[in-house]
This record gives structure tokens, C-alpha cells and sequence, in this order.
């Protein structure tokens, strides 16, 4: 099983490795940058090197780099809009030079311009950055659509696919919390959610599993996660999800609110209850 934390912004990637197998993951996520902003630190060659060698020896599943919040790709304002298109260039090319094959990032949110504007939007500004010779692969978030998120619906990530010149590099991110958020009942109907994905994006586009519960209820928008299990998703639901014949070859990355302990719990619960 591929399974991992989320450690906010790796200062060194040996470490961040090192911490990974400490708590016996075997992956992790990361953040591209300061998630509200600001400039990406210059990375270090020699420490990539020495992580990569680490991770190889201890058989690690792809990692994911996690875009800011405020990439903004969907945004009206202009210096929004210059800023995510400049931060998303540039983690895909910092991203050609680490361990690292997956970019995750919030589509954007259309801030009153409508999701058909919001869309047309994200889909300009990805195909102002793709070249098509990136070996990452970029990955599109489920959203639980707060506020004008893009991304609540199967629906609405197809539409955005569909549109980028260069698509086979394209794939998403399923958040457990956030699709039952956005009103996809994973726990009463996970097979129809399953099939429901496969149908509208196409199951070959699902490279990665955001594993959280859910502080908030059924359908209800929001974006709050809880610890596995404690939440209204629950471990039976979660077990399912990871032990699902389509799903389980999937990495799963934790986002849960917890520190190093309490996700080296959660992991050593998962392991158990992992059919192997
Ligand atoms: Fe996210
Ligand atoms: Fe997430
Ligand atoms: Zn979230």
C-alpha cells in the first residue's frame, strides 16, 4: 500500500524522506511553496539526489507537490492571474528536477465571474503554460465547492480536461472529504461514486486518493477535514475506500490534522485493515 502524510513545505528532502519512513510511510505530500504565496526556495541538488537514493531503497510510491491555495488560475484580477500562471510554470519546471511525478492543484475559483467563465479561464491560462514535454503529471483536485470553487462536480473537471491541448498528462486528485462536501455519498454509495467517476472522467485519469474525514456533514459545501475516523465519513467508509478493487492501487495521502504521531498512528491503523 502507497501511503502518506502531508508535511507542509520540505526544507530538506533527505529529511522529509527520512521522517516519511519513521512513521512507515512510504510517500508524502508536500507544498510546492509557501501555500498563500511568495517565492519557492532554490532547490538543492545534491540533497535531491541523496532523497531520491533513499527513496528508491526503501520502495516509494510517487510523490505529490501540492500547488498554493492562492494559485488562482480562474482569477479576474490581473496580478492573481500573473502570479498562478507564473507559480504554476514554475513548480512544473522546479518539478523536472525532483523525486516527484505528481502536481495536485485546486482548479480556482471563479469569484462571480460564473463556472463557464471561471473554466474558460483555467483551461487559457493551462494551455499558456503547457509545452507538452513535462514528465510530471498534473493533477486537478476534487473541490467540496466553497465559496466559487471550480471543481465541485466530476462534470465540471472533464469540461476543463477536455479543453487543455495537451491532456494525456492530465489526472486527478480524489479528496474523500471533499466529494462527500460537494454531495457524492461515498459512505451509503461508494460503488456509484466509483462508477459515477469512471463514467463522466474516466477511471485512467485517477492518480492519487486524498484520504481525510470530514468535520462537516453530508452535501454541505465545506472544506474541513478530521482525523480518520472521526469524522462524519468514518473508518468503515475509509477501509472500504482503500481496500476497493478500482481504488487500491492508488497512492493515498493523508491531509488529516494531525502531527507526526498522530499520522503515524493513522497509517499503522490503515496497514491493518488493508487487505493485502
Ligand atoms: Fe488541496
Ligand atoms: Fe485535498
Ligand atoms: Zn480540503
Amino acid at each position: 500500500m502507497i501511503i502518506g502524510p502531508h508535511i507542509s513545505i520540505a526544507k530538506s528532502y533527505t529529511d522529509a524522506v527520512k521522517n516519511a519512513i519513521s512513521i512507515k510511510a512510504n510517500t508524502f505530500q508536500f507544498f510546492t511553496r509557501n501555500p498563500r504565496g511568495g517565492k519557492a526556495k532554490e532547490l538543492d541538488l545534491k540533497d535531491i539526489e541523496t532523497a531520491s537514493k533513499l527513496m528508491k531503497e526503501n520502495n516509494f510510491g510517487p510523490l505529490l507537490a501540492h500547488a498554493p491555495y492562492t494559485m488562482n488560475l480562474a482569477s479576474e484580477n490581473v496580478n492573481v492571474a500573473t502570479f498562478a500562471k507564473i507559480a504554476f510554470a514554475d513548480d512544473l519546471d522546479r518539478l523536472e528536477k525532483l523525486p516527484c511525478s505528481l502536481y495536485n492543484f485546486h482548479p480556482g475559483s471563479h469569484v462571480g465571474l460564473g463556472v463557464d467563465e471561471g473554466i474558460k479561464r483555467i483551461i487559457d491560462a493551462i494551455n499558456e503554460v503547457l509545452t507538452g514535454k513535462e514528465t510530471t503529471t498534473i493533477l486537478l483536485e476534487t473541490m467540496s465547492g466553497k465559496g466559487s470553487e471550480i471543481g465541485r462536480t466530476f462534470e465540471e473537471l472533464e469540461q476543463i480536461i477536455e479543453g487543455i491541448n495537451f491532456n494525456e498528462k492530465i489526472g486527478v486528485c480524489l479528496d474523500t472529504c471533499h466529494v462527500y462536501s460537494a454531495g457524492y455519498d461515498i459512505v451509503n454509495n461508494l460503488d456509484e461514486v466509483v462508477n459515477e467517476f469512471d463514467r463522466i472522467i474516466g477511471l485512467d485519469r485517477l492518480k492519487a486518493i486524498h484520504l481525510n474525514d470530514s468535520k462537516t456533514p453530508f452535501n454541505s459545501n465545506k472544506d474541513r477535514h478530521e482525523k480518520i475516523g472521526d469524522g462524519t465519513i468514518g473508518l468503515e467508509t475509509i477501509v472500504k475506500i482503500i481496500n476497493h478493487p478500482k481504488l487500491s492501487h492508488l497512492p493515498f495521502f493523508l491531509e488529516t490534522p494531525n502531527e507526526n504521531d498522530g499520522y503515524k498512528k493513522e497509517i499503522e491503523i490503515l496497514k491493518e485493515k488493508k487487505n493485502e
